[in-house]
């Protein structure tokens, strides 16, 4: 008799149940993630697989043997194939899988990391019709309940940030899908808490990925709203933090170290000028007055910035109202 062909959401759902499975199977990804002290709870929370290397790399091929399994399988990026030869093979081979959800908790996409060293390090799925890179966050199925409760959530970069935090108890955290934060997700993360804690790798790229998110989230703060940055120390990154110092120590950090939006602006212009300097003071003014023009969805956050910017430029409230901001 013949079955209805699947569709999309059918073969994902087929790939996550088959990943799964092979990494029961697979004694090197187990140790793997025993390796990186993933524990077996968190593995089946976060529904990690492992997706099989193999000569012919057609691993995949055992989900629908019935069916014309390239078509579905290829649209939804899981195989790929070759424009000249027509050959087709895995996308993913001999890595371990993090699957990614949608909001009704279907599986939409994955990100698969090579066991050891090789690159790329993470591959992830390519924007499909069912998978906007720039919308989705990774953990955010794991994460809603918490992130309500405590009103706040934590972005990291990375998925190993998300399932180790997670595992130490901090589960309101979610990570933009290698992605630089966009527009979209900070819509999403406002939306979902009144307190958006950006806790990026402490290394250069982190750091950079903390201002572009500053970028992104300055137009959409609204009053009300707490945005702010978590600085880790250079060589961690928030999975080595949580696994070394544990969940106290990273929440800690987080309630007292973490840099309101305001002051890691004011902190990050000031660097650039000298404010000993008459011209470094009129300079900050001048650069810093862009940025707070981007505040047009929060006022007074707005004018509390102005007043402060006007104190570290030496500018009374007298000396500011005769001043109109320069373009
Ligand atoms: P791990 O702890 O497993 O080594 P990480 O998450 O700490 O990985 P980073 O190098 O800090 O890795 O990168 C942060 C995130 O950026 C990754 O989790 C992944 O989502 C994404 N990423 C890293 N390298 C790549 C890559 N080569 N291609 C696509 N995305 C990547
Ligand atoms: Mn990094
Ligand atoms: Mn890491
Ligand atoms: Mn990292």
């Amino acid at each position: 008799a013949e079955k209805a062909a699947p569709g999309i959401f059918e073969v994902l759902k087929a790939a996550f149940d088959f990943y799964r499975a092979a990494l029961k199977k697979s004694p090197e990804a187990i140790a793997y993630f025993r390796k990186r002290g993933v524990e077996g709870k968190t593995a089946a929370r976060f529904g990690l697989g492992y997706a099989p290397g193999g000569d012919d790399w057609q691993a995949l091929k055992v989900i629908y043997p019935d069916y014309d399994w390239n078509k579905l399988l290829t649209e939804a990026g899981l195989v790929i194939e070759k424009e000249d030869t027509k050959r087709r093979y895995d996308r993913f081979r001999d890595r371990v899988m993090f699957p990614i959800f949608n909001q009704r908790g279907a599986v939409i996409g994955f990100g698969g990391r090579v066991l050891g060293q090789g690159e790329p390090k993470y591959l992830n799925s390519p924007e499909t019709p069912v998978f906007e890179k720039g919308r989705e966050l990774y953990g955010l199925t794991q994460a809603r309940a918490v992130i309500r409760e405590r009103n706040r959530v934590l972005v990291t970069e990375g998925y190993m940030d998300v399932v180790m935090l997670h595992q130490h108890g901090v589960e309101y955290a979610v990570a933009s899908l290698g992605t630089a934060c966009t527009p979209e997700h900070v819509k999403k993360l406002l939306k979902l808490a009144d307190e958006v804690v950006f806790g990026f790798d402490g290394d250069k790229a982190g750091r950079r990925a903390a201002w572009r998110a500053l970028e992104n989230a300055m137009p959409l703060v609204r009053d009300g709203k707490e945005v702010r940055f978590l600085f880790l120390p250079p060589e961690h990154d928030p999975d080595s933090y949580v696994q070394e110092f544990g969940r106290e120590a990273f929440e800690r950090l987080i309630d007292e170290e973490a840099l309101p939006l305001s002051q890691y602006l004011l902190r990050e212009l000031s660097l650039q000028v000298d404010l000993t300097a008459e011209e470094g003071r009129a300079k900050l003014w001048h650069i810093a007055h862009p940025y707070l023009d981007q505040l047009q969805e929060a006022p007074v956050l707005r004018l509390l910035v102005q007043k402060r910017l006007g104190e570290l430029c030496q500018l009374s409230q007298a000396d500011m109202s005769q001043l109109q901001a320069p373009r």
